[in-house]
């Protein structure tokens, strides 16, 4: 905290241009923080952009950011994408090192936003050469939480938080110490399901789990929040960010996605994070941190809203949130199983493979097999931890063909 006020102090109106990575460049969070960087010309350069599988939006962006490096994780894109930059002075690379390689370039701060699990080894890589990484991508703590922790304590590296309940959790705890804090409660919309009954969610399509009710996100997150899975994933993202046992870590249905998260102290007080649900609030805090730049992200006008409500989450109706919080209790693990079920069980959901109350279920399975054959355990490296995600994917994915094939 000494050195962030002593930087406050030193905040002049000449600061230096700080030099951006942007990992997962193309997705919702990479669009938006290249629309963040593009207004506030002057006050961030692009170094490096990285995306997944589409080489022209990824030269697109390239080009407009005036990024000197773009990596492609298909190799198969590599071609095209360098014929797209063709004329310009942007290196292209393609395959998942060049993604590692864009991770690494000289950088003040690198947006870790690709999605999933594949996110895991660029945003660790940025860590251990102690970049400045501002955390859109939860899969990272959720898949390998402690030994991301781990790598952040070695290299003190800061690690910002770009989830919104995290973000606003992090701005309202003000650097106070653990041991004053009693509670950190995460809100959480309730997803376009919120009203629904149980049976109506069990069936619903993958255009309705789509559809979200107050923020617009990529598919795997939005299908996370309308099952509740993503504030069960966040729960566990937000015990390794903050180092606080479940045991202190709540979660209340607010449905209007204002208040994003709460801190209650020993002595009764309670901060509070609130904005516009808007993600380029977060990631025009992470970017310009410990200053405050302008955005043009939403402003939030409380008497335009008229009433804040909260309410208990149903756990019975959601039973994702209760798998993970049962997930976060039983340590480490299992949260790696749990991650790596789930992104099976989304993407065969979003294939019209299983049901939509199927995702729970095979996410379950998953965890129950990994208790029963000893198989959960706390990964020792990102390596063990990307072995573990490799073998219940390919168990969960045999577990959803027989699943089909009875069917
Ligand atoms: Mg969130």
């Amino acid at each position: 905290m000494e050195k962030i006020t002593e930087m406050r102090q030193s905040t002049s109106t000449e600061r230096a241009t700080r030099s951006v990575v942007i990992l997962g460049a193309t997705g919702s969070i990479g669009k938006s923080t290249a629309e963040i960087v593009s207004r506030a010309r002057g006050a961030y350069r692009v170094e490096a952009v990285a995306g997944g599988r589409d080489p022209q939006a990824l030269a697109k962006l390239a080009r407009e950011l005036g990024a000197k490096f773009a990596a492609l994780a298909d190799p198969a894109g590599y071609a095209q994408l360098k014929e797209a930059l063709t004329g310009t002075s942007i290196t292209p690379a393609a395959g998942e090192e060049a993604v590692i390689e864009a991770a690494l370039r000289p950088a003040d701060i690198v947006v870790g936003a690709i999605a999933g699990t594949a996110g895991v080894r660029p945003t660790f890589a940025a860590l251990t050469a102690g970049r400045t990484v501002a955390l859109a991508n939860k899969e990272c703590l959720v898949c390998a939480g402690s030994a991301f922790m781990r790598q952040v304590a070695l290299t003190g590296a800061l690690l910002l938080p770009v989830d919104s309940e995290h973000n606003a959790i992090f701005q309202a705890l003000g650097g106070a110490s653990l041991e004053t804090i009693e509670m950190i409660t995460l809100t959480a919309s309730g997803g376009p399901f919120r009203t629904w009954t149980r049976e109506a969610i069990a069936l619903a399509t993958p255009e309705q789990a789509l559809t979200h009710p107050n923020w617009s996100m990529g598919p795997k997150v939005t299908v996370d929040s309308a099952g509740l899975m993503n504030k069960g994933l966040e729960l566990i993202e937000a015990h390794h960010l903050f180092g606080i046992e479940a045991g202190r870590l709540d979660v209340v249905v607010h449905a209007q996605s204002i208040v994003h998260g709460l801190v209650s102290f020993a002595d009764g007080s309670v901060t509070a994070g609130l904005a516009a649900p808007d993600m380029k609030v977060p990631i025009g805090h992470c970017l310009a941190y410990p200053y405050r730049n302008r955005t043009a992200a939403r402003r939030l006008d409380l008497t335009a809203i008229g009433e804040l409500t909260f309410e208990r989450p149903d756990l019975e109706r959601f039973p994702a949130l209760r798998i993970a919080i049962d997930a976060l209790r039983t340590g480490q693990g299992l949260s790696t199983v749990l991650n790596a079920a789930n992104e099976v069980a989304v993407e065969a959901f979003l294939n019209r493979m299983i049901p939509f109350r199927e995702i729970a279920l095979v996410v379950e399975e998953a965890c129950n097999s990994a208790l029963a054959g000893g198989d959960a355990h706390e990964p020792e490296s990102i390596a063990d931890a990307l072995a573990i995600d490799g073998c219940v994917r390919e168990r969960s994915r045999r577990a959803l063909k027989q699943r089909a094939s009875v069917q």
